[in-house]
């Protein structure tokens, strides 16, 4: 599995943060809203859901630069623009991926694949803080952060963690 479903992920809240901290924090409800609809104009996305339009703005061009949503401009015969918005739902769904459990999981390739990687059991709550063997050596397997031992990363380890997040 490499995607999480837009309905399930947006109920956990490590999900909410990412896309609060990402896209501003109307940013979930401009989800919602555009995730049942096709090519919705600008001024009508404000009108339904009350979204203030610079916050909304905001979070349309943030949510393009990420690829998430989709933009369509009008230009009529005076030159005035209108835009139309529209969710791109796999982006979406693979940004929230690649942002939250993927990155678990890429460690989890690691280290199948052979590499050898230390962690800061301390300093690795949420995230995974790890460091390859040779930056381990470097600081000596001292975490460079808190000065803990650093500890070899199993794929066990990773799975705990993993787990933890999603909670
Ligand atoms: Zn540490």
């Amino acid at each position: 599995m490499n995607v999480i479903r837009i309905s399930d992920a947006l109920s956990l809240n490590r999900v909410r943060k990412l896309i609060v901290d990402r896209f501003g924090e109307d940013a979930i409800n401009l989800i919602l809203y555009l995730s049942e609809r096709s090519y919705v104009q600008e001024s009508i996305i404000m009108n339904d859901t009350g979204i203030p339009q610079k916050s909304l703005q905001r979070s349309l061009l943030r949510m393009e630069s990420e690829g998430v949503v989709d933009c369509k401009k009008e230009v009529d015969n005076k030159s005035y623009v209108t835009y139309y918005w529209k969710l791109d739902i796999g982006s979406l769904e693979r940004f929230i991926y690649e942002n939250t459990i993927g990155k678990f999981d890429a460690l989890i390739d690691r280290l199948e694949a052979g590499e050898e990687l230390y962690y800061c059991p301390s300093c690795s709550q949420l995230e995974i803080l790890h460091y390859d063997s040779e930056e381990a050596i470097d600081y000596k397997f001292k975490c460079p952060e808190c000065g803990s031992e650093l500890v070899p990363l199993t794929t066990e380890t990773v799975e705990n963690l993993k787990r933890n997040y999603l909670k």
